[in-house]
């Protein structure tokens, strides 16, 4: 196997959502590999303390503050990523919340405000990129969906339309960018342990051992658990793979 199969050297990465999480368990991976990171997020004390954890891994990095549903500040977080690391190879749409509450609760700005977060941002961020990648001759698009993408669950229902949503547009995406050379897939996590679970634990009784029951791992995830996929499918090694929707999950999703 040729060493650059999986090499991100020369490669600039945008991680939304990358100050924490599965984000920055991402962005720390595609570093390793060789990538130079932009961190993208709203806390900048979070977004700092991630910068520095990622040029501990000799490449360079970057915080740049934006909401990602604001159209404006998306176009000025792109062009900024350009003028500082000087191109765009691989975007990562993991940026996410939750509202936990079934559907005659969810008020229209809460449905809203999970719709723009967790699915137009992959829009408003894909199409932003999509110059810089086309003109670089290709690109990765790595768009963030959830166990939620497949199966429905009583408290999420803003959240699932947004998980299911971003695995059609990660699938339109990649026949509509084929022809420039660049890749979307999804990954689809499990139940993983970050500040989005540790609010779902204290608020879903009984979760945190429902979880262990039904993955084959039994297991929570880790964020560090995202770091292989998220290089596979942002380097040549995933050249031929587009369009899919790959579970991270430790076997959540095909327990019997
Ligand atoms: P975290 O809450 O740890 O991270 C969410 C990230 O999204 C934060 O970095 C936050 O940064 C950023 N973010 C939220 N809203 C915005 C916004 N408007 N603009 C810019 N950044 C924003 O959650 P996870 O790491 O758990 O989640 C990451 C992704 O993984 C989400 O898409 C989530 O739905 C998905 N996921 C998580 C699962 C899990 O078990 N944890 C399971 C399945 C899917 P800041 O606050 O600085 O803006």
């Amino acid at each position: 196997m040729k060493a650059e199969l999986f090499g991100l050297k020369g490669k600039v990465a945008i991680v939304t959502g990358g100050n924490g999480g599965i984000g920055l368990g991402m962005a720390r991976g595609l570093a390793d590999a060789g990538a130079d990171i932009a961190v993208v997020g709203r806390n900048e004390e979070k977004s700092k303390a991630a910068v520095a954890d990622i040029k501990a891994r000799s490449v360079k990095a970057i915080a740049v503050a934006t909401d990602v549903t604001d159209k404006e500040a998306v176009g000025r977080m792109v062009e900024h990523v350009r003028s500082e690391l000087g191109r765009i190879d691989i975007l990562v749409n993991n940026a996410g919340i939750n509202i936990r509450k079934p559907p005659h609760a969810l008020e229209l700005e809460e449905w809203s405000s999970v719709i723009d977060t967790n699915l137009t941002s992959a829009f408003l961020c894909s199409k932003a990129v999509h110059p810089a990648m086309k003109a670089a001759g290709g690109g990765k698009v790595i768009n963030i969906g959830s166990m939620m993408s497949i199966f429905g669950a009583s408290f999420a229902p803003a959240y699932a339309a947004s998980k299911g949503g971003i695995v059609q547009f990660t699938r339109a995406c990649a026949c509509a960018w084929a022809a420039d050379n660049i890749q979307a897939n999804a990954i689809l996590p499990g139940w993983i342990d970050t500040d989005l679970t540790k609010r779902a634990r204290s608020e879903i009784d009984g979760l945190h051992n429902k979880v262990l029951a039904r993955t084959p791992a039994a297991r929570w995830g880790a964020i560090d658990d995202f770091a292989g996929i998220a290089v596979f499918l942002a380097s040549p090694a995933s050249d031929f793979v587009t369009g899919t929707a790959i579970p991270i999950d430790g076997g959540f999703s095909v327990m019997g």
